[in-house]
């Protein structure tokens, strides 16, 4: 075993058979998921130690008390969002970036989770994904 819940800022975008981390939140390699019952694994605690520093001081106590699920939160995922980029790391599909701050911008995602007031939605990413961008 050996699961790093500190990741150094190297590991901030890594990848190897079990997990990929994406602006140093990770995820199962195999199905891109915070949580997944299958491999089985369940990142969130790890990757919530990324946010917390942020959460506090983005967000009165009040609001983390009522809105913030910790440990519990709904997971995100990253399925189909990410690919293996020629350099050997870890990057988005949609814009082949390492670390893309547009894609995998944790933060942003965990304060609209916690100060949005919307209920994330689930998304169902089967044709509105088809478009390609072919920024090349
Ligand atoms: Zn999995
Ligand atoms: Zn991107």
């Amino acid at each position: 075993m050996n699961e790093s819940c500190f990741n150094e800022d190297d590991y901030d975008n890594a990848m190897d058979i079990y997990s990929v981390t994406l602006n140093g939140f990770s995820f199962c390699t195999r199905h891109g998921l915070e949580l997944c019952y299958r491999c089985p694994t369940d990142n969130r605690a790890c990757n919530n130690i990324m946010v917390m520093d942020m959460l506090h001081e983005q967000v009165s106590e009040d609001i983390l008390e009522e809105k913030w699920e910790g440990d519990e939160r709904s997971p995100f995922t990253v399925a189909l969002q990410w690919t293996r980029l020629p350099s050997g790391k870890p990057g988005c599909v949609i814009h082949r970036t390492v670390g893309c701050k547009q894609c995998f911008n944790w933060e942003e995602k965990i304060l609209n989770v916690v100060q949005g007031g919307r209920k994330p939605r689930k998304i169902h990413n089967r044709k509105a994904r088809e478009r390609k961008d072919m920024l090349h």
